[in-house]
């Protein structure tokens, strides 16, 4: 392997030239390259630099970078049908609503176009049980440090620092409880409180798992006092986690489910599960342009073919467990505390503050140009913590040159 070649400014300024990003509105820090095309693991910027790939467009690139299987989906659903529109039936959003709730349990499907999206449907969905079979209940208790989306009413769900103020005032009826605490949640419930809704695995907040226990008492909360129990596994649905659904892992199920991420392996797909008894929109309470298109369908059931196929999920689960024992042996030689996660969606909490970010960076500015080293991209998704969701057809090849990579750049 050749050294390091860090990006240089004439690099830079060579990307932004061809691509004048200032024409984007600037609503985020991104470091100084373009991307232009990936395969599998593997993604490109436009100056010919290769990267290692563990953030995967947020956890959403189930397959990896446009895989065969995906493009053959999409171009072929693009000859035939992209949208019939929302007023009327199509062939493919029926076959993946079929698929979807023979799969997790639950009984139907509304479709969206992301995540945030499908957490609003089911708000939604809650308030109007509420007001159909509760009385007019409409309090949904949510979580410290949640991240539910980014529309008003989703980010009045999530418990992010800093949401309760940013685009003031919130909507109203989301009072937050403590995950892992069910006498904080006990002390919710009152003659509003219509649910509960939370991500097994809080992702953004760092890779904070609901424990098993907490899981079952919450069911319990909410069968006693007729609570939906509504599961926001966006971020741990689709074989992220080791298995199909992030809620096997207690064996509580759930009576309303979101999807997103890695639904359309890449490609913008929500959606909205529920039990039946639960779905009680009356026609035009919901509904969207886009929603439950010919198209995203189409690769969403591509994404569920390649989850489905035997082997997929063992796959999971030995690179999982092939970078959780590299990474906590990174972990203990840093005297950190051990790796947090299951399945591909793992992180690794840094010794110190802030340095997060600039681990992200020293690995991503190795990559060098053509035939020399690649860079490697991981996501500090919080100052202290490095979040790993890679391809979950990564190979083991693919992990051990990522924990090379990631070993000697912490070791400086
Ligand atoms: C990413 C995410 C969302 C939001 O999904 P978008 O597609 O970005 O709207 C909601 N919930 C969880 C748990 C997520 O990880």
């Amino acid at each position: 392997m050749t050294l390091a070649t860090p990006l240089s400014p004439a690099a830079h300024s060579a990307a932004f030239e061809r691509f004048p990003v200032a024409s984007l509105m600037n609503v985020t820090q991104r470091p100084p390259a373009v991307f232009t095309h990936g395969r599998g693991c593997w993604l490109w910027d436009s100056e010919g630099r290769a990267y290692l790939d563990l953030v995967q467009g947020w956890a959403v690139n189930t397959l990896g970078h446009a895989p065969p299987a995906i493009a053959t989906a999409l171009a072929e659903q693009a000859g035939r049908l992209v949208q019939a529109g929302p007023g009327f039936y199509n062939d493919r959003a029926v076959e993946l609503a079929q698929r979807l709730t023979a799969l997790s349990g639950l009984d139907r499907c509304f479709f969206t176009n992301s995540g945030a999206e499908a957490n609003e449907g089911a708000i939604k969905l809650a308030r109007k049980f509420g007001q159909v079979h509760r009385g007019g209940a409409f309090e949904i208790i949510t979580f410290e440090h949640a991240f539910h989306g980014r529309t008003l009413a989703t980010m009045s769900a999530s418990g992010k620092p800093g949401f309760d103020t940013l685009f003031a005032p919130q909507v109203a009826g989301f009072p937050k409880a403590r995950l892992n605490d069910i006498d904080s949640v006990r002390a919710l419930v009152g003659a509003n409180t219509v649910a509960v809704m939370l991500e097994t695995i809080q992702g953004e907040a760092g890779i904070i798992e609901a424990s098993a226990t907490f899981m079952q008492a919450l069911r319990a909360l909410c069968d006693t006092h007729g609570l939906l129990l509504m599961l926001d596994e966006v971020q741990t649905g689709i074989a992220r986690t080791g298995e199909l659904w992030g809620f096997e892992a207690s064996g509580v199920r759930p009576d309303v489910m979101t999807l997103g991420k890695g639904l359309g392996g890449g490609v913008p797909i929500g959606a909205v599960l529920a039990r039946d008894a639960v779905c009680c929109f009356a026609h035009g309470d919901q509904g969207g342009t886009y929603n439950g298109n010919a198209l995203v369908c189409a690769a969403a059931s591509a994404v569920l073919d390649a989850v489905s196929a035997p082997g997929f999920l063992a796959n999971v689960r030995s690179r999982s467990a092939q970078l959780r024992n590299g990474l906590d042996a990174i972990a203990k030689r840093i005297g950190s505390t051990p790796v947090r996660g299951r399945g591909l969606l793992l992180a690794l909490e840094l010794p110190r503050v802030d340095q997060a970010l600039r681990v992200a960076d020293t690995l991503r500015e190795r990559a060098g140009g053509p035939g020399s080293q690649p860079g490697l991209l991981v996501n500090p998704v919080r100052p202290q913590c490095l979040r790993f969701v890679p391809a979950l057809n990564i190979t083991a090849d693919e992990v051990e040159l990522a924990l090379s990579l990631l070993d000697s750049s912490i070791a400086r």
